[in-house]
């Protein structure tokens, strides 16, 4: 008994860890902030489905890139497509738009360095705006998901 109470407090923990994880902040530009380290990365769909990955300093003032590498999957059902990047004034924009067939998820690793131990985040690309939020639903912040 002592054994499956300890086991259970052992889950509950880290379902709670999990949860705190993935609690969404919008960024500046009201996309979805990612905590990223030593700078966090904010994804933001803009008008033309282009995602761009635009970085901020601890006080979310905007810098320019760094050494980031970013690895990004957009995974619509008709299959996993890797989303490339340019550079732009405040991070990095995608050369295309983000496939159609919306909702699916979108996988964004970044690595502070080309060495770096990568740091993943799945968003759940859906442009819909939230009802209650009113921030994009891969923004929503609602606990409820
Ligand atoms: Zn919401």
């Amino acid at each position: 008994m002592k054994y499956i109470t300890s086991f259970l407090l052992a889950l509950s923990v880290s379902a709670a860890a999990l949860h705190a994880s993935e609690k969404i902040v919008i960024g500046p530009k009201g996309g979805r902030l990612l905590e990223t380290e030593p700078q966090k990365a904010e994804f933001f769909v803009n008008a033309d489905r282009k995602v761009e990955i635009s970085f901020y300093d601890a006080d979310l003032k905007p810098v320019a890139p760094g050494a980031q590498v970013l690895a990004v999957t957009a995974e619509p059902k008709a299959g996993r497509t890797k989303v490339e990047f340019e550079k732009s004034a405040t991070g990095y924009v995608s050369k295309a738009a983000l496939p159609e067939g919306e909702p699916y998820r979108v996988v964004v690793q970044v690595r502070a360095t080309p060495e770096a131990k990568p740091q993943n985040f799945r968003v759940d690309f859906n442009l819909e705006t939230c009802g209650e939020c009113k921030h994009p639903e891969y923004a929503c912040t609602c606990d409820a998901k």
